[in-house]
């Protein structure tokens, strides 16, 4: 699993720092425990790596961490009691790290009243929290939660092979436009994993990078069609960074 390509990616945003406040890990019951340790050891690590000696690594014991909050399990969701717990504990300064990670397991499994109880906790976390959730199946996850998380995937689920890089000519870009002008805003939304895999794998990472940001910026569902074309036109085929145009925005 840690092999993936998913991985590699999820390792290489989390190690530059800027990892979004909300994330969903959609993967497999079994993979879903030491996928969202794993994840959470390079997010409180001062250096992203998750495995040095800096302070935040050495406050790990047996699994628990000081800044580390967990509700449910695989397999078990949270209560709402769990909820509640977990918007408390998240609010209090770091103890060790510069962060504070909530893991929150099975939220494709919650029940209607704890998942909105965490609304408010996925829209505006505290600036030192990054909520995790974690999923079996992501579209079972209320929409609500889905469309203010990162959704990474764990494994690949199959989509290696169908890699498709992003248009590259401004003519290419041209018939993008034209044809992306009447997609539904799922199927524009799916072009971005292939092209971020390809644009990290063929190591412009630059690329990627925007690419993931713009894709994380355009699920939130703020932003119209039109405008999310014209976005993706000024981010990867004018290689523009475009979050400083949205201040506020994120
Ligand atoms: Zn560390």
């Amino acid at each position: 699993m840690t092999a993936s390509e998913s991985w590699e990616r999820i390792k290489f945003f989390a190690a530059r720092g800027a990892f979004p406040h909300c994330a969903l890990l959609a993967a497999p019951a079994e993979l879903q425990l030491q996928a969202a340790a794993d994840l959470a050891a390079m997010l409180l690590c001062e250096a992203g790596s998750g495995k040095d000696e800096c302070a935040a690594c050495r406050a790990w014991s047996n699994g628990n961490h000081p800044d580390l909050i967990t509700g449910g399990e695989p397999g078990k969701p949270p209560t709402i009691g769990d909820c509640r717990e977990i918007i408390r504990d998240i609010a209090y300064k770091p103890a060790v790290s510069s962060k504070r990670c909530a893991l929150i397991f099975s939220a494709d499994l919650m029940q209607l009243p704890a998942a909105n109880s965490l609304l408010k906790l996925a829209e505006e976390p505290p600036d030192h929290g990054i909520i995790i959730f974690t999923a079996a199946d992501e579209n079972r996850v209320l929409p609500t939660i889905r469309s203010r998380a990162w959704l990474l995937s764990l494994p690949d689920g199959g989509r290696s092979g169908e890699e498709t890089a992003p248009p590259s000519t401004a003519e290419e870009w041209e018939k993008w436009t034209e044809k992306n002008s009447g997609l539904e805003f799922d199927e524009f939304l799916k072009q971005f994993d292939p092209w971020i895999s390809r644009l990290a794998g063929s190591g412009d990472y630059d690329g990627a990078w925007r690419a993931e940001r713009l894709k994380a910026l355009l699920s939130t569902g703020r932003l119209s069609r039109t405008m999310a074309i014209d976005l993706t036109l000024l981010a990867l085929k004018e290689g523009i960074d475009f979050e400083h145009l949205f201040g506020d925005f994120w």
